[in-house]
Formats: structure tokens, C-alpha cells, sequence
């Protein structure tokens, strides 16, 4: 058995009662299936167990990793050094807040998200049914899709800070953007988001979420792991149009390539690493400036 490291000692005293997993495997919490060893993965029940994680984080100097689904990460292959904090199978519930808003908690899946709304007749989030990821890292990223966007209905974010503390931001408060918000800077924990939406038939909600489900199977490489669209969209095209039209489907760096269903999606074929992806991106991310002059940016968070 390895012996623990003095930092897995300390959470491991500090820490008692709340699940804890040393040298746990990324590859097991990401949707691409790569990263090595996190030296200490907490899994906290609830919103007291993550603010008693980050007073401890605080305490002994250590910045904690956000993990939600793990569905928009390239986690190193080296693996990560400290702490990190998953939260997809904790801060769980939903509820309704009045006739029109909801409040879906952050380790709920988008997907779940957009049913429960589906069911009580709300609608505004079908575009997030089908998106594999978390609340947490949906309001995170603000993802979006087939028009729809979290920032167009998200009236409110409860955050924790890294000492723990909960508050409230606006949706103005959140400085939403293109797959992006003011966490990235502030690094606030998502814990609940609230919701505005808009009544309509249970029926016709249901059958758009249906139609998106469709359009997505049949577009996107669902039967292989990968992180969702490798780079976010550029001014002046589609990633997926361009590197379609570099001729890059297909494309192979090791176990990583490009989707021969859709030029937007890294794949890993098998035995992929995240030295792989990388170098994937940046190949794919040159050749398609050197032929279009538009520069590629990567929408998967590298960490
Ligand atoms: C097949 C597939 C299809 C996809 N389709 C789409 C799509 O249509 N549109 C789209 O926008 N995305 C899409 N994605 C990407 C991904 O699902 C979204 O970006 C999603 O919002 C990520 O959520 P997550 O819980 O998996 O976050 P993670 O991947 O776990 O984390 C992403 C970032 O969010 C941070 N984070 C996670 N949870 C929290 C929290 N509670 N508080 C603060 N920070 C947090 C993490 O630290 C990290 O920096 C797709 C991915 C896949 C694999």
C-alpha cells in the first residue's frame, strides 16, 4: 500500500465523517476518461460539509479543485497535487419558488434540471436537456446550446466562497458571457441557481427537448469519450466548419482525435492522454490559422 503524504494525513484528521479518497484516478470522474491521481478527493454531502472542507482548505493553505460532472475538463495526466472537491453526487434537490421559478441545486444534472421544469409545465431550459454536465458547472461555464444559453434564464446564484461563507449574486452580479462568468475569476462555488421560466404546455416542452436529444445523437459522437466541444466558437465562423473544411476530421495526435461525426469534438479513441489532447488542440488550433487566420481558443477547461 503507498504510505500517505503528510497533506493526506492532515484531511484525513481535520476532515472526519466526510468521504475522502487518496490518489483517486481523474480518469474515473471525467467524461474524456483522462487524468491521473488527485493525492486527496472529497466528496462532501452536503453545503456543510463543503464549507467545513474549504475552512480547512483555507487553514492549511491549499486551493481546492472544483469538480462537478467532469464533462468540460482535460485533467493532467500527472494528476493533481492537494485537494480536489467533487460535487455531482452532493448538493442535490430541486424545488419550486412560485409559479414561474425554480431552484435546482448545483450538483444537479442540467438534464434533470430541464425535466423537473418539463414536468411542472415551465418552459426555458430544454436546450440544457442533453448536456451532460452539473448545474454547478453549467452556471460555471454558462453552457448553452441550440440558442438557448443559462445567463437568458438564470435569475440568481447562491455562491460559497473559498472561507466558506454562502451569499447570493444576481444575474448581473454573475458577469455571464460567452461560456463564461465572473466564478472563473472570483473562484466562488456554485451551491443553487434559480431559475425564471416561462408556463407553456407540458407536451410541446417535452417535445422539443425530444427534437435537441435527436439532433445531438445524431450529430455528436456520444458513443466516445470527450469533454463536448473542444473550442469555443470563434468570431467570423463554426470551429466544427473549419476544421471540416482544413480537412482535420479524423485527425490523430495518440489515442486523441478529431470526431470523423463532428469536426468540433476531441475524442479519445482509447488510451488517450491529456499530453495527447493538448497537442491535439494546439496542431488543429495552427493549422486551421494558418488556412483561415482565425485562432482557435479551447473551450474544454485545461487544468
Ligand atoms: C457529449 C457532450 C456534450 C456537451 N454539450 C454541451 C453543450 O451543448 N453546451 C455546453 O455549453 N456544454 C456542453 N458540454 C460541456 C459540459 O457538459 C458543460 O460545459 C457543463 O456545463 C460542464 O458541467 P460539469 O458539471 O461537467 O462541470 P466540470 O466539467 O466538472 O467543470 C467545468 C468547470 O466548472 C467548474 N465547476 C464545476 N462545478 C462547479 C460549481 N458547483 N461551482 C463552481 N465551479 C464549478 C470546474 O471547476 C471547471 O472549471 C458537453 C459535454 C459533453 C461530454
Amino acid at each position: 500500500m503507498t504510505e500517505l503524504t503528510d497533506f493526506q494525513r492532515k484531511t484525513a484528521a481535520f476532515l472526519t465523517g466526510i468521504e475522502l479518497r487518496f490518489h483517486e484516478p481523474l480518469a474515473r470522474h471525467t467524461s474524456f476518461r483522462i487524468g491521473g491521481p488527485a493525492e486527496v478527493m472529497a466528496f462532501p454531502g452536503n453545503a456543510e460539509e463543503l464549507s467545513k472542507i474549504l475552512k480547512m482548505s483555507a487553514l492549511l493553505d491549499t486551493n481546492p479543485v472544483i469538480l462537478g460532472a467532469g464533462t468540460n475538463v482535460l485533467a493532467p495526466d500527472a494528476g493533481i497535487p492537494g485537494l480536489v472537491i467533487c460535487l455531482k453526487d452532493c448538493l442535490g434537490g430541486m424545488e419550486r419558488l412560485s409559479d414561474t421559478t425554480i431552484r435546482v441545486m448545483a450538483g444537479v444534472t442540467m438534464t434533470r434540471a430541464a425535466v423537473f421544469a418539463a414536468n411542472l409545465g415551465l418552459s426555458g431550459l430544454e436546450f440544457a436537456h442533453g448536456i451532460p454536465g452539473t448545474v454547478g458547472g453549467g452556471v460555471y461555464m454558462n453552457a448553452g446550446a441550440y440558442g438557448g444559453e443559462i445567463c437568458q434564464v438564470c435569475t440568481g446564484v447562491e455562491v460559497m466562497d473559498r472561507q466558506g461563507n454562502v451569499r447570493r449574486l444576481t444575474n448581473a452580479e454573475m458577469g455571464f458571457s460567452y461560456r463564461h462568468s465572473v466564478l472563473e475569476e472570483s473562484g466562488d462555488i456554485v451551491v443553487s441557481a434559480d431559475f425564471a421560466l416561462i408556463p407553456s404546455d407540458e407536451a410541446v416542452i417535452k417535445e422539443k427537448m425530444k427534437e435537441l436529444m435527436g439532433k445531438r445523437s445524431a450529430s455528436q459522437p456520444l458513443d466516445l469519450p470527450s469533454a463536448g466541444s473542444a473550442f469555443k466558437r470563434p468570431v467570423g465562423g463554426y470551429a466544427a466548419a473549419l476544421i471540416d473544411q482544413a480537412g482535420l476530421k479524423g485527425y490523430t495526435v495518440g489515442g486523441a482525435a478529431i470526431s470523423t461525426k463532428h469536426g468540433g469534438f476531441a475524442v479519445n479513441l482509447g488510451g488517450a492522454t491529456a499530453r495527447n489532447v493538448k497537442d491535439l488542440l494546439k496542431q488543429v488550433s495552427d493549422i486551421v490559422f494558418e488556412k483561415f487566420g482565425i485562432r482557435l481558443e479551447p473551450e474544454v477547461r485545461i487544468w
